[in-house]
């Protein structure tokens, strides 16, 4: 062990969502926990993820909803948009949510919090070793358990010209630092990440064009989302090019050439929402013995524990979700097994549920139409499906805001719900009704007499169960 060797009860690596709470929930069980933190406390979804996204979300629903003033009897004139300000905004809650953090871990005694890249450096009979990798040189760390939650960064496939180095082509992180709205914002990738970004910036004034070469956007979901999220997106200028590939970008000055499919487009900056990576890499995690699959990611049990007794994975790391809310859960299943080792809870037994934010947002639990559809052919497993359009909800129709559809779904046989979507308005919220009673079991036809709220989306529940039929 080296002389200035720190010793600690429990090494976490990486503060995204489970860790903070978790290094405070430990050190309140009177364990010594170190925090290694090799960028911004707070990870992805504080820094460059949920809380600035959502955050400049609202500037942008407010821009929309100025614009369409008029229809409302609200006479506004003409709406400019203050974009240094919206991003002002942005910052500072993004700013104020990680001094929150920063605070908190400063004043709960037993928690220290290191800067620097954390890694794994063998397993001796004193404990895990660690290195971390500072501004300050190198801290060597023994301790006797390690949490692991280091989360992941945006992918960047190898397309000639793509490069991290020209100041046009951005990733999430680099799209939220711009003090001027993109003149046209090209946004490789139709997927979550991609779509909200892209209706966010079309409102806040930019062209907007998103390629994706699978032959719709939101791919993941049923076709009948992907048909409505499309239809709101093109209402608002937003151009769509699908089945296209982007197979080169050049250009110089302030235009970019972005190649799709024989067609050359200009853009002024280009968004690469292609997907994300595990931070793995960089944990030296051979040197205890601890494996990652192909794609980098580490394998864990319902408890979070991975092959190696004392190391857990927590958050995006772990497969188990891609989720702020998946990666708080699974510190709460931690802490609570630490607690309640007699009574084990798991990740086997969530309900992942999750919503994209678009406006409106979709709200996902569960299995959609089609992934019941394929479960029935590969098993027989009989499913009842019904589905109703937000045009036919009345508040929906009192909002003016009718884009989406609800789709619930339960097996045949226990009559319990499956899945469900909500697109539409209030549709991140309303989801929760039916994930919730999913985690109960419940049959539906409870559901389906229960007094509802009047008028609410959620009062549509009880006659869309009425119309269940077989898938
Ligand atoms: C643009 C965008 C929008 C999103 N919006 C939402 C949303 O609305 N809702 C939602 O639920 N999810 C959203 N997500 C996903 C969400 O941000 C993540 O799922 C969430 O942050 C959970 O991640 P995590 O806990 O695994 O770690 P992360 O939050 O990714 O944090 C990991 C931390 O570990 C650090 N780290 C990595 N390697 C090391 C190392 N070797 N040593 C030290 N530190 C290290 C990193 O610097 C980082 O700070 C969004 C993501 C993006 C990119």
């Amino acid at each position: 062990m080296n002389a200035k060797t720190l010793r600690f009860d429990v090494l976490i690596i990486g503060s995204g969502q489970a860790a903070p709470a978790l290094a405070v929930a430990l050190a309140h069980r009177g364990e010594t926990v170190v925090l290694v933190e090799a960028k911004d406390l707070g990870g992805t979804c504080v820094n460059v993820g949920c809380t600035p996204t959502k955050t400049l979300r609202k500037s942008a629903r407010v821009a929309y909803m100025a614009r369409r003033g008029a229809e409302f009897g609200v006479n506004i004139g003409a709406v400019t948009i203050d974009f240094a300000k919206a991003m002002d905004r942005m910052h500072e809650r993004v700013n104020a949510s990680r001094t929150g953090l920063e605070g908190w871990l400063a004043s709960t005694p037993n928690v220290t919090v290191l800067c620097g890249w954390g890694s794994l450096a063998g397993h001796t009979e004193q404990g895990f070793q660690a290195v971390v990798e500072g501004k300050n040189g190198q801290q060597h760390i023994t301790a006797g358990r390690v949490y692991l939650n280091t989360g992941t960064r945006p992918f960047m496939p190898p397309i000639e010209g793509l490069s991290s180095n020209d100041p046009r082509i951005l990733n999430n992180e680099g799209l939220l630092q711009l003090r001027e709205c993109p003149k046209h914002l090209f946004i490789l990738g139709g997927s979550y990440i991609g779509l909200e970004f892209a209706q966010i910036f079309r409102r806040l004034g930019a062209e907007v064009t998103v390629v994706e070469p699978s032959n719709r956007i939101a791919m993941r979901e049923d076709e009948i989302v992907t048909n409505a999220i499309t239809d709101f997106l093109l209402e608002e200028g937003v151009r769509i090019l699908t089945s296209s590939t982007l197979t080169k970008v050049d250009g110089t000055g302030s235009d970019l050439r972005l190649h799709v499919q024989g067609n050359i487009h200009e853009a002024s900056h280009l968004l690469v929402a292609t997907g994300r990576l595990p931070n793995t890499e960089r944990l030296n995690l051979a040197s205890i013995g601890l494996p990652v699959d192909a794609r980098g990611y580490v394998d864990v049990n319902g408890q979070l524990e991975t092959a190696v007794a004392g190391v857990w994975a927590l958050g995006d790391i772990n497969k188990r979700g891609a989720f702020t809310h998946t990666s708080y859960h699974d510190f709460e299943i931690v802490r609570d097994n630490l607690k309640e080792p007699t009574a084990l809870r798991s990740a086997d037994d969530r309900v992942t549920v999750y919503a994209m934010f678009t406006d409106p947002p979709l709200g996902r639990v569960g299995l959609n139409a089609a992934q019941a559809k394929a479960e029935h052919e590969k098993t027989g497993r009989a499913f009842l499906v019904a589905e109703h359009h937000m045009r036919f909800v009345s508040r929906a129709k009192e909002e003016s805001e009718t884009h989406g559809v609800i789709q619930l779904i339960v097996d045949a046989k226990t009559e319990s719900f499956v899945g469900a979507t909500v697109l539409g308005i209030n549709g991140d919220e309303i989801i929760q009704v039916v994930s919730n009673y999913m985690a109960t079991g419940a049959n539906y036809k409870l559901m389906r007499n229960c007094l509802p709220v009047h008028p609410t989306v959620t009062e549509f529940f009880p006659t869309i169960l009425d119309k269940l039929a077989a898938l």
